[in-house]
């Protein structure tokens, strides 16, 4: 297939572009290298079936041109991360929603098969655990510029889903905090990345609130799988959760990236409001249920935390070695 990646440079987009070429696809990368780094790409570019085109999804003319040719799209263009979230709540509603309403419109012009990475934030602070893909949306105090992502996300899928209607071949999928080898954005938020250079570099881990609150991290070799599977027409219209429900605390998992990095680091918990503001508050437990994704899709993310984290740490001792991208 002649697949488009948006936010391809990033680091979900950078791990999904090699896995497509690998399987014999043809990709045009679009990324308007805003979080996404183009070093990321370095194993496809040389690669005969890519293209990688530095661009905007605000650029309809651009989006047009590029569609020509597509069999599909698989749109992961976002701005995201709770730095961006608290402090630049219109970037991330206009990132969010104007780039996919151009995506789903021209897809929607030519029949575009299109694939739209949402999360697992738009379950928001619903307390019934775990979420399936039915679950309610339950979001707190609007004046939290937290929520602004969850938002956006939200009324991204909504248009998906009357695009879906109207006829555009459409699927959904809800990411649960993937992590792995390669740099994730790290001031943007992402804790896994953040917590494991800390304690390589002996730096206090910074755990915010009292580390109580959990998150089901997924390995990017999953969450990869996963999206892969979704480009199937079988699954047009449909909703999936593509997470691993394995939880975890924020309190473990920095004492876990301690003792695998053998850190001598403190630990430390930092209250939110330092950090933030009065604009955040945090989702206190994250799971998913995916009976649905397991039955239909036959996604069967394998990685355990503790192996996932093992290669990521391994990853990053490289990097911070010397070839650290950021
Ligand atoms: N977190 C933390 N210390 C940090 C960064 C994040 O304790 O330095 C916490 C954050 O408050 C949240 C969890 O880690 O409870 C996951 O944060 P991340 O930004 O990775 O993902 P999200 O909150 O979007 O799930």
């Amino acid at each position: 297939m002649n697949i488009l990646v948006t936010g391809a440079a990033g680091f979900i987009g950078s791990h999904l572009v090699e896995q497509l070429l690998a399987m014999g696809h043809s990709i045009i990368s679009l990324d308007n290298l805003s979080t996404g780094k183009k070093a990321y790409l370095d194993s496809s570019l040389s690669h005969e079936n890519h293209t990688f085109v530095h661009g905007s999804i605000l650029d309809r003319s651009l989006l047009i041109d590029l569609m020509d040719s597509c069999d599909a799209v698989i749109h992961l263009a976002a701005v995201l991360g709770v730095k961006n979230l608290v402090n630049d709540p219109l970037k991330v509603i206009e990132g969010n929603i104007d780039g996919t309403r151009n995506i789903l419109e021209i897809a929607y012009a030519k029949r575009i098969k299109v694939v739209f990475a949402s999360t697992s934030e738009i379950y928001g602070k619903n307390e019934k655990i775990p979420y399936t893909e039915e679950s309610d949306r339950v979001l707190g105090p609007t004046s939290k510029n937290r929520w602004c992502y969850a938002t956006a996300k939200a009324l991204d899928e909504h248009l998906c889903f009357a695009y879906a209607e109207k006829g555009l071949p459409v699927t959904i999928v809800r990411y649960f905090n993937a992590y792995g080898p390669r740099a994730q954005t790290s001031d943007y938020g992402m804790v896994i990345p953040k917590f494991i250079k800390l304690a390589l570099k002996g730096q206090p881990i910074t755990v915010y609130g009292d580390g109580t609150q959990t998150r089901s991290f997924t390995y990017i070799d999953d969450t990869i799988q996963g999206t892969i599977l979704c480009i199937d027409n079988k699954w047009d219209g449909e909703v999936f959760n593509i997470g691993r429900p394995e939880e975890i605390s924020i309190n473990e998992l920095a004492e876990k990236i301690k003792q695998m990095c053998q850190s001598n680091s403190d630990i430390v918990h930092i209250p939110y409001e330092e950090v933030y503001g009065d604009k955040y508050e945090d989702t206190n437990q994250r799971v998913p249920d995916i009976t649905k994704s397991e039955q239909l899709l036959q996604f069967h993310p394998s990685t355990s935390i503790n192996d996932g984290l093992q290669q990521t740490i391994e990853w990053y001792k490289n990097a911070i070695d010397g070839r650290e991208q950021k």
